[in-house]
């Protein structure tokens, strides 16, 4: 399976030109995963942006609910924590710190943490992509 870098969208691997927009730069999933009735999944590689910029979101659009609801509730700590930061000084710095620091994780971890709720719900890896 390739997948289009402008759209995202799965094309066949026979493709040359992705079947939706028209742009020539298919990509590989780095890893391919496959469910007893043939359903295929792909996983990219590298770093996940839209994982960084949505989070539980993000999860929760791949149907990864356990990973959505942890995303979702560490959200939530985070603006509790925050909150309670608010009264000191330089704060807002901080506050801006965490934030940033929690999407840099999200979106370094994502593709791992989606490989592994696929393998949680009966895929498993393909040795020969095609
Ligand atoms: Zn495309």
């Amino acid at each position: 399976m390739l997948y289009c870098q402008s759209c995202n969208t799965d094309n066949s691997s026979q493709a040359t030109r992705c079947q939706d927009c028209g742009c020539p730069y298919l990509l590989p999933y780095a890893v391919v995963l496959a469910r007893r009735d043939g359903k295929l999944k792909g996983v990219k590689s590298g770093f996940n942006l839209p994982a960084a910029l949505f989070g539980f979101v993000w999860a929760a659009y791949h149907r990864a609910w356990n990973l959505a609801l942890f995303l979702f509730l560490f959200s939530l700590a985070l603006v509790a924590f925050n909150s309670q930061l608010a009264a000191g000084t330089n704060s807002l710095l901080l506050m801006i710190a965490f934030q940033a620091a929690y999407m840099v994780i999200r979106g370094m971890y994502a593709n791992k943490w989606l490989l592994q709720a696929l393998k949680r719900k009966g895929y498993s890896e393909r040795t020969t992509p095609n």
